[in-house]
């Protein structure tokens, strides 16, 4: 990495163990080896991806002064970010054995020396492994809260969005809503075409649904043929109207792989009151569900 101007491109493989160590070149002006390893030890102490890049900005500062950085995840999520944005930057892929491990731009006022670039480099190796678990832990969290059917979110991840969600609209008082939808006469289905085909109708309502939804409205398979939507910044009005469109939508789908099928949903619709839990609050929409059924399906009520 030479004279760094206003931006380096660099490519950081750390796939040898040397490096790891901190062997530095002999040129290299101090040795880094042990801050390395102990910079790395303090990174092993989280799994939380934020937590971790907030405590690397932290600690290299110790060696190295920076303004910031920015981490870009190999996904597309959103970065995380540690101080601020400066005229000069270092940018780094960072990847191991192959696996892309995302993007760290280094921020700085004052340009980055050769031997700070150096340095700079170390320090990022103490990253990498405690970077490469906790984004394995992230995808096996995100794993585990998906329906392997549809692929929506399941009934877990339900339950800690509606606490969260909930928490958030009372705190700033916001408006929430939330839709219980279920299948009409889902069971014919699978007792006139067989369960396999069953499982297509409920794939296919799990996209005609996330289709409809905008992309801050959360879905979730509830359990058998429910599923729930959490609409964030949404009134009754809203909510009533958003249950429409994808009753319409569901309504408007003829067949499902190739075979005709009639399918319909009801849904039960409910915005959050003052000071309401997050379960009275789902049972309202489940209430007015239970109403909508009663009523004739292939309808909304509002709870
Ligand atoms: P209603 O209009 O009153 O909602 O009637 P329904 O037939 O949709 O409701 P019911 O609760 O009687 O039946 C739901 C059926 O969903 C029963 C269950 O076997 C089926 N089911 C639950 N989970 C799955 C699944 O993952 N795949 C398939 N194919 N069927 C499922
Ligand atoms: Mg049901
Ligand atoms: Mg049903």
């Amino acid at each position: 990495m030479k004279n760094p101007g206003y931006s380096n491109i660099g490519n950081l493989a750390v796939v040898n163990p040397h490096q790891i160590h901190g062997t530095v070149k002999p040129t290299a002006p101090e040795n880094l080896g042990p801050r390395v390893l102990e910079l790395s030890s303090i990174l092993q102490t989280t799994l939380d991806i934020e937590t971790q890049i907030h405590s690397f900005g932290k600690e290299i500062q110790r060696y190295l002064e920076i303004d910031g950085l920015v981490y870009e995840l190999p996904q597309n999520d959103n970065p995380v970010s540690y101080g601020r944005e400066a005229s000069h930057r270092a940018t780094y892929d960072l990847r191991l054995e192959d696996r892309p491990l995302g993007t760290i731009r280094v921020y700085r006022e004052i340009p980055f020396a050769d031997k700070e670039i150096s340095s700079l480099e170390n320090l990022l190796c103490a990253l990498v492994y405690p970077l490469r678990n906790a984004l394995s832990y992230r995808h096996a969290v995100e794993l585990a809260s998906l329906d392997p059917l549809t692929g929506v979110h399941n009934r877990m991840a339900m339950q800690n969005a509606l606490t969260r969600e909930v928490d958030l609209a009372h705190r700033q008082t916001l408006p929430l809503s939330v839709l219980v939808i279920d299948i009409d006469h889902f069971k014919s289905f699978n007792d006139n075409y067989g369960h396999a085909f069953g499982d297509d109708v409920l794939t296919a309502v799990a996209q005609t649904i996330a289709h409809t939804v905008r992309r801050s409205d959360l879905l979730f398979r509830f359990g058998g043929e429910e599923f729930v939507v959490l609409a964030s910044h949404t009134n009754e009005d809203g909510a009533m109207l958003l249950a429409e469109r994808i009753r319409e939508n569901v309504d408007a789908m003829h067949t499902v792989r190739g075979r005709t099928a009639e399918v319909t949903v009801s849904i039960g619709a409910a915005c959050l009151q003052a000071d309401e839990m997050p379960d009275a609050f789902l049972e309202r929409a489940d209430k007015a569900l239970y109403s909508a059924k009663k009523n004739g399906r292939n309808r909304c009520m509002l709870g």
